[in-house]
């Protein structure tokens, strides 16, 4: 069907019904006021008729009080009421239809309405579908022809009604773009999008944009045929005027109409080449867990050897086998849980309003610094950056200025964009000209003293509204405030690696940050396209936390004779991007031992101190920094790094295997079920604000599968007492797998973490 896609740029406040009870729009309509030039302007409506020209129809899409135009069901009923009205004219030779949103046109369906509905039956959903292509398909109906004048994003819905149009324009804002995103939602187009898109794009095109959900430019919907004419966004009314007027001359949209009712003309050969090659890809990238873009493929693939109705039929019955799967309900979570976080403060109740923040200093210019840097740049914030080493200063501004120059259409440099960049950079070796910075971002290397220091020698120089924050990944934030005259507005800004690719921020919260001070972090992380999540100060804040004991299990795993490539061969089947020993060389196998020791002085009655670590840094077998840890970077196996002989050497020094058969149900348990309780107990302690703060945490901070919706949705559709059952074979290992008392409470009430 047709959705918003998760990360569209404005985002929708959907404040949708839970069921299809919407009350008849009719009622509005009855005392609708007629106004002489504008037309039927109903109160609360959310699309707005009016007659541009005499004989040209036009209806606006702006919901009331929204950000967004979203189709929810009484939207879409109101569409209706207005075709209706409108069919029974016949002085009428066109209709333009458009938003009245700055960048939006439309954003898709109502999710909430999705969500709410997810225990529908297969007819339920069948009929769904088959009453939005009904409705979109009136679009042409009528004798006279219809333009979707598009001005921003149009996803999911919102392009199944521009494609139920007889021709579309869209303009050249830097929004706009056009897209059917449901497979990142575990379903399809369902309101006629994969018949339409493929009769007018061609099929190769639809199966491309259909099956990768990815939304296209304005110029390359004009290349591919969706659109018939592009421009300026203060120019599409008059452009779909003309065309109207063209179209009835020439009445070349009727004969479109009759051709796009059959079946594609693709040969067999051609078909059967697509089939196999669209479909090889597909498995490739979802692994068999996403069903969605396999099952659009095969719709799109059948839909195209028959007529339009047919294939409209085959669209309602393949969406009605997909819609309300346990991945859907997992991916809709995954959408809900961002469109909370973009809502969300960070602060309880109003709190106070955030600090708008134009320009930022970084302190630091090594991995993390530059990556900052130039984040920061992107959104248009001016940025100083500093190091006290000229030449990692250098090579810092290096970094920034590659990054920030590369442009996505040509896939390489663009210069324009390195010479614009650049004049917002300063890169400086004194901290003295940071003394008129309104945030700075400390991202110097891991070590308290030195942090301490620098925020001393900056405090006294800065402007008292100068916010402070540090990136660091371990240290306790309270602590590096704690000589501080104004601790109030210091924060942990903790950013992940590589900025560039990790949507997740912690802010983090010292014992004495003021709710001003996070709620200004959190809006400024959100600027820059980032989900923060507000963490209380504590070992690991959240996302470390939660992940050491996934990797610290490993080792013992290890201990007990299992090989590595099978513990992340479970890890991965699991759904998780990396197996834990592999995580262990990736992030070095010296800064894995140190955070060992910070977890083992927090929670020494549930970390376990393996000699396997201290054993294999001593070795110089620090992971794939240096070409070798667990295993080996340099010699690999079908590009894939094979176990490095030393490291198995070492490792069976210390093995020490148990009477019993280690099952790979035994393993996921052992790796999974710890993560699960630290986050039990992160909740008890008030670490996150929300159980969906974990879950956001997890899957953006650590790539937790979003098919299983977050480790907590995926908890609870196990159910607690499973989960107590499960770690019950496992709590003679060890106080780490005694069930927590929440955890005990829940499985007692049937209780779940989400509410
Ligand atoms: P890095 O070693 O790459 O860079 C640190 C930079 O700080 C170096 O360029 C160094 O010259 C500079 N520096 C040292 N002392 C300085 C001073 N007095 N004034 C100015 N500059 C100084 O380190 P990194 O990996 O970018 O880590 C930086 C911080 O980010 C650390 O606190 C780390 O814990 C945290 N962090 C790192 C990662 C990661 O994966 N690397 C992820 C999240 C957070």
């Amino acid at each position: 069907m047709c959705v918003i896609i998760p990360f569209v740029r404005e985002h929708p406040h959907v404040n949708a019904p839970p069921t299809y009870g919407y009350l008849a729009k009719s009622v509005f309509w009855l005392i609708a006021a007629w106004d002489e030039t504008d037309g039927y302007m109903a109160p609360n409506s959310s699309i707005q008729l009016s007659f541009p020209e005499k004989d040209i129809a036009r209806l606006t899409f702006d919901l009331p009080d929204k950000g967004a135009n979203i189709l929810s069901h009484p939207v879409m009923e109101e569409l209706s009421e207005h075709l209706d009205a409108l069919a029974k004219r016949d002085d009428i030779v066109g209709l333009v239809i458009d938003s009245a949103k700055p960048a939006i046109f439309i954003a898709g369906a109502d999710i909430r309405e999705f969500a709410a509905s997810m225990e529908v039956d297969t007819k339920r959903t069948y009929e769904m579908s088959r009453w939005g292509q009904n409705l979109f398909g009136r679009l042409k109906s009528n004798p006279w022809v219809t333009v979707a004048a598009i001005n921003g994003t149009c996803v999911g819905g919102g392009t199944e009604l521009a494609l139920g149009c007889d021709r579309r324009i869209v303009s050249t804002h830097e929004k706009t773009e056009i897209g059917l995103p449901e497979v990142k939602l575990g379903i399809y187009p369902g309101w006629g999008g994969t018949v339409r898109l493929s009769r007018l794009v061609g099929l190769g095109n639809a199966v491309k944009m259909i099956t990768s959900g990815e939304s296209v430019t304005p110029a390359k919907a004009l290349e591919l045929g969706f659109a018939d004419d592009m421009v300026p966004a203060g120019e599409l009314l008059p452009a779909a005027i003309r065309m109207i007027r063209e179209e009835s001359e020439t009445l070349r949209y009727r004969s479109d109409r009759t051709e796009q009712a059959t079946p594609i003309s693709i040969s067999e050969t051609e078909l059967g080449f697509l089939g196999a090659t669209a479909s090889a890809y597909i498995q490739q990238q979802t692994k068999g867990r996403y069903p969605a873009p396999l099952a659009a493929l095969e719709t799109l693939l059948g839909g195209s050897m028959v007529s339009a109705e047919e294939a409209l039929e085959l669209e309602a019955n393949g969406l009605a086998n997909i819609f309300g799967t346990p991945v859907n309900a997992a991916l809709i979570n995954v959408f809900l849980l961002t469109d909370r976080n973009k809502k969300d403060s960070g602060v309880e109740g109003d709190g106070p309003q955030p600090k708008q923040l134009n320009s930022a200093s970084v302190i630091g210019a090594g991995i993390m610094g530059s990556g900052i840097a130039a984040a920061n740049l992107k959104r248009g914030l001016k940025v100083k950056l500093n190091d006290a080493n000229p030449e990692a200063l250098e090579r810092g501004t290096s970094h920034v200025l590659d990054e920030v120059s590369f442009d996505k259409e040509i896939r390489g440099k663009n210069v324009e964009r390195a010479i614009h960049f650049a004049g917002r950079l300063h890169s400086t070796t004194s901290s003295d000209e940071l003394v008129d910075s309104e945030i700075v971002i400390e991202a110097v290397v891991e070590n308290l003293e030195l942090k301490r220091k620098i925020f001393a020698a900056l405090e006294e120089k800065l402007l008292p509204s100068t916010i402070l924050a540090s990136n660091t990944s371990t240290l306790p934030i309270t602590k590096l405030a704690e000589n501080l005259k104004y601790p109030e507005r210091f924060v942990g800004i903790h950013f992940f690696n590589p900025v560039r690719k990790m949507k997740l921020v912690e802010v983090i919260r010292g014992e004495k940050t003021s709710d001003e001070t996070a709620a200004t972090a959190v809006a400024y992380a959100k600027g820059l396209g980032k989900f923060p999540i507000v963490v209380n100060d504590g070992p690991g804040f959240l996302v470390n936390r939660l992940l050491f004991p996934y990797m610290n299990e490993a080792t013992q795993l290890l201990q007990d004779g299992v090989d590595m490539k099978r513990i992340d061969k479970v890890a991965v089947k699991f759904g998780m991007p990396m197996g834990p020993v592999a995580l262990y060389d990736m992030v070095g196998i010296d800064t894995s031992f140190y955070a060992g020791r910070t977890m083992y002085d927090a929670f020494p009655d549930r970390t376990l101190v393996s000699p396997i670590l201290p054993a294999l840094i001593k070795n110089e077998r620090l992971g794939t920094k240096k070409g070798a840890g667990f295993y080996n970077h340099e010699k690999k196996k079908k590009g894939r790094p094979e176990p490095d002989p030393m490291a198995l050497e070492l490792i069976a020094k210390y093995v020490s295997p148990p009477e019993r058969e280690i099952t790979d149900e035994e393993i996921e348990h052992r790796l999974i079920l710890p993560m699960l309780l630290e986050a039990t107990r992160a909740l008890d302690e008030g670490v996150v604000r929300d159980p969906r703060d974990v879950d956001l945490g997890l899957i953006f901070g650590i790539g937790f599968p979003p098919f299983k919706g977050g480790l907590l949705f995926w908890a609870d559709t196990v159910g607690a007492k499973t989960l107590v059952e499960w770690l019950k074979p496992l709590e003679a290992l060890g106080k780490r797998f005694l069930p927590t008392e929440s955890l005990a409470e829940m499985a007692k009430q049937d209780g779940k973490f989400y509410t």
